[in-house]
């Protein structure tokens, strides 16, 4: 594998949530270009009210490219209305993403309703769902990202828990081969696994890497959604997901995504302060 090149910050995105959503968009847009970072991943949370397309010259502006919109409705329901209703919600945040100019549209697709068992059902649902959106998907340029989470939130959060699903469910989509569904690689989901580096290499063999998130996972972790680690303070070898990656053809940005409310309980500037010099180390 070629040497890494240092990781400058122009390289580099800031995911919203990092700061924990505590600034207005047009504040976070302002800190992040000032900082340095290249690019800004916004949530939908963060565009409540607001003009899209009044924010998105905003990110311009600041100089800044945007790395993906986050994130999605979760798919499977327990009525076909309901199910439709998701699916109709996520239609418009394509358009919102397309508006924003955000690349894709990253989707953390959700799992069995409760009180039902077993994820069958579910995974059915949001291939069907992904099915319903990916003409619109292609039309308005944005790619729909299946971001596969850790399996610890298969009961609450995704159905689809490895890498080799996520690419799984993207060629049983992607028949025609004309893409427009995608995979988000985050470092937190899916560094445990003993496949990763063949499934990276398949990701970028297919043309499929949308977005590659990191941060860290802490031992021991005293939360299971709001502990990740800024990059290098725990146990992932972030130099090497990005060499695999990165050797996979992958050259869009490097986004820190950090749910920790070690990190939200720290004013703004101590956070991207933290994220640049972090950064460097991956
Ligand atoms: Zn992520």
């Amino acid at each position: 594998m070629p040497p890494l090149s240092p990781l400058t910050l122009d390289r580099c995105s800031i995911n919203t949530a990092t700061l924990g959503h505590r600034s207005s968009i047009e504040q976070v847009i302002e800190a992040v270009a000032r900082h340095g970072f290249g690019a800004i991943a916004p949530w939908r949370r963060d565009l409540v009210d607001r003009d899209v397309p009044a924010v998105a010259r905003r990110i311009r502006e600041a100089g800044l490219a945007v790395s993906g919109l986050c994130r999605s409705t979760y798919f499977p329901a327990a009525t076909r209305a309901e199910f439709l209703a998701n699916v109709e919600d996520n239609r418009r945040a394509l358009d919102v993403a397309a508006a924003l100019g955000a690349p894709c549209f990253v989707l953390v697709v959700g799992t069995a309703p409760a009180d039902h068992k077993g994820l069958g059902p579910a995974r059915a649902q949001v291939l069907e769902g992904l099915s319903l959106l990916l003409d619109h998907a292609r039309s308005v340029g944005v790619s729909l990202a299946i971001e596969p989470l850790h399996p610890m939130y298969a009961g609450d959060r995704s159905c689809v828990a490895s890498l080799s699903e996520a690419l799984a469910m993207c060629d049983a989509l992607d028949t025609d081969g004309r893409g427009g569904v995608t995979v988000a690689i985050d470092a937190y989901h899916v560094w445990w696994d003993w496949r990763l580096s063949e499934d990276i290499a398949a990701a970028g063999h297919a043309g499929r890497i949308a977005a590659f998130h990191v941060c860290d996972w802490l031992v021991p972790t005293r939360d299971l959604l709001l502990d990740r680690g800024m990059m290098g303070e725990g146990v992932i070898d972030l130099p090497a997901m990005r060499a695999a990656i990165e050797a996979a053809g992958y050259r869009g940005f490097v986004e820190v995504e950090i749910f920790s409310n070690h990190w939200w309980s720290q004013p703004e500037e101590a956070v991207l302060d933290a994220c640049g010099r972090s950064f460097r180390q991956i």
